[in-house]
């Protein structure tokens, strides 16, 4: 089998082209709790590799200290919540601040107080899925009381990339991917092509459902309700959680947003999926989304009129299943 790995590899780097300046780099590591690709074009590779070992280090100190529970800032936050206030670190009181707005731009669909509810559901860990929802009772609770524990991982993502984009322009990278687990800004271009970007099938595991060019500076976000979830007595769970009713959020398998901003992006790919089928294009207006497109726990795939003409559809079956929507 190694040996069967071996050659294509090797043809591989034999065709990356002249100079190393011309070459794509990849690099690739685990970080909150997903597989991160740093994708680079027309940097020299030891330069590529210096950026690329920055982006981790951001990732893996983001991750710490915007984890809902723990010795991060954003732990301690949520555990002080319970006891006397204390000074929070100004990154984070501005990342609180910013996700904030989003909720209220949502009216609330976007709800990054949700915190003890996520941890009720058991889907507060990176490591473990829970076996069993919560009882009734435990949500109904919840529900009437509404404790405030922050939970930003609706959108850290997004910022995390964003932070991740300017820390490779700041080093003067014009040309880069920053992809996590399929969520991602892309800056530039590949050389003479655009950055290409696909978007997974909600119901077809690892399949590309449809593709599209990124412009010179896009983030194209998915939420979906596949990246999380247990089942249960034949029922599935997910992630997702509806701040209106304590429960998953029903009727939109996925929602992919495109906007310059990845951390707007992210939040906005969750709201979406929490409005649901009826909602979505009010709360896409409310956030300024011009590019959206959901696909329906039947299949339906809806486009804006924005989306429709950037992305091409991987199979027939896709496209004969898609419609525009307008937005209000
Ligand atoms: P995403 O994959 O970006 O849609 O984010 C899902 C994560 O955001 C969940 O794992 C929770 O940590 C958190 N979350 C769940 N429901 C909501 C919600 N209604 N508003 C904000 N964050 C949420
Ligand atoms: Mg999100």
């Amino acid at each position: 089998m190694m040996r069967a790995w071996l050659l294509p590899a090797i043809l591989l780097l034999a065709a990356c082209g002249p100079g190393p300046e011309e070459a794509e780099t990849r690099h690739r590591f685990m970080a909150m709790g997903t597989l991160v690709d740093v994708t680079l074009y027309g940097v020299p590779a030891a330069e590529a590799e210096a950026a690329a070992r920055e982006v981790e280090t951001l990732f893996h100190a983001l991750h710490r200290e915007w984890q809902p529970y723990g010795d991060g800032a954003l732990g301690q936050l949520n555990h002080a919540l319970g006891t006397v206030p204390g000074t929070v670190p100004t990154d984070l009181a501005t990342l609180i601040a910013e996700a904030e707005r989003l909720a209220e731009a949502t009216g609330g669909l976007f709800d990054p107080r949700l915190g003890a509810l996520v941890k009720l559901w058991g889907f507060g860990s990176d490591e473990t899925m829970p076996a069993a929802p919560p009882p009734p009772e435990a949500i109904a609770a919840w529900l009437a009381t509404r404790p405030v524990e922050y939970d930003l991982g609706g959108f850290a993502k997004g910022v995390a990339v964003d932070r991740a984009i300017e820390l490779l322009q700041a080093r003067g990278i014009e040309h880069a991917i920053v992809n996590a687990g399929g969520d991602l800004r892309a800056i530039g271009r590949k050389g003479e092509r655009r950055w290409r970007i696909g978007i997974r099938a909600p119901r077809d595991a690892g399949k590309v459902m449809a593709a599209l060019e990124a412009g010179d500076d896009e983030s194209v976000f998915t939420s979906g309700d596949y990246e999380r979830w247990f089942e249960f007595e034949g029922r599935r769970y997910h992630h997702i959680l509806d701040p209106r009713t304590g429960y998953p959020t029903e009727g939109l398998a996925s929602v992919t947003v495109l906007h310059t901003d990845a951390a707007l992006a992210d939040a906005a790919a969750t709201a979406l999926a929490v409005a649901g089928p009826a909602d979505w294009p009010a709360t896409a207006a409310a956030l300024g989304l011009e590019a959206v497109m959901v696909v329906h726990d039947d299949g339906r795939i809806e486009l804006t009129p924005a989306m429709q003409p950037r992305v091409w559809f991987t199979s027939e079956d896709y496209g004969r299943q898609a419609r525009v929507r307008s937005l209000p």
